[in-house]
């Protein structure tokens, strides 16, 4: 028997529909390409996203074609989302941090027709844009006044669309299952894979993300996702925010510690979002200023592991509460985020740290569980390593085009690549990425755990283990340090700090400092070319071994 409710489509355009209807004043504030700040409201985006509708129809553009953004967190971002995917066609995030032969390869892949770019990547288009036969049009972000000097040929101008436009349009329509959106993972190995996501699915993720243990923003939030909108979603921000009416506040192409910090404060940010190395350098900053956080109350970390440092910072010195989240592009992207259980909660500061540390406990509608190798199931004790696999309505059950053929087991489980414990209770703790644990004398060494511990070493800026190569036991922990600049350092300074924080046997071998750790394109340390730069490294302990 079926129940009796209503046929109500679960379709993204009803969520910007909401917040123009019952948010209508709320702001959208943003730091503009062209410099100066600039307000909206939800009720104006809603206005502003139909006539862009409007102006892809005439364009030619139909449901299911991909139409591509090149952009910075800003206004016209958020309503360019929203007018690609209320039409039914797919909204294509680019990441501009990708080389150019990526791009293309991405651009190509999606059979993009259409680009809208910010005025800071025109070059790159214009230098590539023989590559991209599918594109038809781009259309540049910005006012009549923006264009001048623009040469790109097949240039349209967003602010010229928008006042060309008829204003009504009839966003949804179609069935909730109906792709709204795509997004390529940065493909560590091999190309990059396109990430196609739902109506359904996104919708679903923004009521998870909700909340109140999860992202639990109110109509009295005023947040600024530093994370990007091409990088996984905005974790889903440019949804919830308008879901829950929040104020928003975008930071166009900046930001540094400066530029973030007078956002916060001039804004009354309360809630914020991003990848550690940006809070690493708010934190810098405040410390070099004396600024204060006078309306931060929360932030939101993931993308790689926390370290300690940074929850103590915001705690301790700024009365800040930092979360710790994890999640994956092919996730939507939440999957986990560390907020108290009632028990934790009973606990002394120091011991809900511990806690914190963790990437935390599953959001509804993710289902987790740990196997081998084999793909056995592994104890949920809190102690046992295991490949992590999920299941869920927001996560990837194959990638675009069927790139990477079959992803799910036989339960309809996805490898998330990542190796973790979990908890009886559901804390969730990332031990590493699958390819890069140390896999020493068949154990197994955490090269994220050493790393967090390291870079808390007053002297350090950035830290990152590898396994290099060890005649007897296969790799051994090396540990690399980008200083602070001006700073000096010896080996032992290190070892010293390390131990006793670690087991003896995931002590590095060596340590190394290097004057740069580079880091990917989603800023995260980029361990393939750290692997490939030192290729030629050996350990002193393994040569010892060699000729002993
Ligand atoms: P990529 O960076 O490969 O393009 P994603 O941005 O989707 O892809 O990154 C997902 C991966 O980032 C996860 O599988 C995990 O390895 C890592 N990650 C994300 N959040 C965390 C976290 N809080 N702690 C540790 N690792 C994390």
């Amino acid at each position: 028997m079926l129940g009796l409710m209503q046929n109500w489509p679960l379709t993204v355009d009803k969520i910007l529909d909401h917040a123009a209807n019952w948010h209508g004043d709320r702001e959208i504030v943003s730091r503009s390409l062209e410099g100066p700040i600039v307000r909206q409201t939800w009720a104006q985006t809603q206005a502003r996203a139909k006539r862009i509708s409007n102006a892809l129809k005439g364009l030619g553009i139909r449901v299911g074609d991909r139409v591509a953004t090149l952009a910075w967190n800003t206004g016209r971002h958020v309503e360019t989302w929203y007018a690609i995917m209320g039409m039914g066609a797919v909204c294509h995030t680019l990441n501009p941090r990708l080389f150019a032969d990526q791009l293309c390869y991405i651009i190509n892949h999606a059979e993009d027709r259409i680009i809208f770019t910010d005025v800071t990547f025109l070059p790159i288009l214009a230098e590539n844009r023989a590559r991209m036969p599918t594109v038809e049009h781009f259309v540049v972000m910005t006012d009549r006044e923006g264009m001048k000097g623009v040469t790109l040929p097949d240039a349209l101008c967003f602010e010229d669309l928008v006042d060309q436009s008829a204003p009504d349009f009839e966003w949804g329509g179609f069935d909730e299952n109906t792709a709204s959106s795509l997004c390529y993972t940065s493909g560590t190995t091999g190309h990059p894979k396109g990430v196609l996501y739902s109506h359904r699915s996104n919708f679903l993720h923004t009521l998870s993300t909700l909340g109140v243990d999860v992202m639990g923003l109110s109509g009295r939030d005023t947040v600024l996702p530093v994370v990007p909108m091409f990088h996984a979603n905005a974790w889903a921000l440019a949804f919830s925010c308008a879901a829950a009416g929040c104020k928003l506040v975008l930071p166009g192409a900046k930001m540094d510690g400066a530029s973030v910090h007078e956002l916060l404060e001039s804004e009354g940010v309360t809630f914020s979002a991003a990848v550690p190395t940006v809070w690493l350098g708010l934190l810098q900053h405040l410390r070099a200023t004396g600024g204060k956080l006078s309306t931060l109350k929360r932030v939101v970390i993931g993308g790689s592991a926390v370290p300690e440092a940074i929850v103590r910072g915001f705690r301790d010195e700024f009365g800040v509460d930092v979360t710790h989240a994890w999640g994956m592009t092919e996730m939507s992207p939440m999957g986990t985020i560390s907020s108290p259980t009632a028990k934790v909660a009973a606990m002394s500061a120091d011991e809900q740290l511990r806690y914190k540390l963790k990437q935390g406990r599953p959001i509804l509608g993710v289902e987790m569980k740990l196997v081998d190798d084999a793909g056995h199931r592994l104890p949920h004790d809190g102690t046992t390593f295991g490949r992590l696999m999920v299941k869920g309505p927001a996560i990837s059950s194959g990638y675009f085009k069927g790139d990477g053929g079959q992803i799910l087991d036989e339960g309809g489980f996805f490898d998330t690549g990542d190796v973790a414990t979990i908890e009886p209770d559901g804390y969730m703790q990332i031990t590493d990425r699958a390819k890069d644990v140390i896999k020493s004398g068949g154990e197994w060494i955490s090269t994220i755990e050493i790393e967090n511990i390291a870079v808390g070493h007053e002297k350090a800026a950035v830290a990152a283990v590898i396994g290099a190569y060890h005649p007897k036991w296969d790799e051994r922990p090396l540990l690399l340090v980008q200083l602070k600049p001006g700073a000096q350092a010896t080996l032992e300074e290190f070892l010293q700090f390390l131990e006793g924080k670690i087991a003896k046997w995931w002590m590095p071998d060596d340590v190394v400092f290097v004057d740069e750790i580079p880091l990917g394109g989603t800023g995260k340390i980029d361990k393939k070319l750290i692997r490939e730069r030192m290729k030629d490294y050996v350990l002193p302990t393994a040569k010892v071994t060699a000729t002993a």
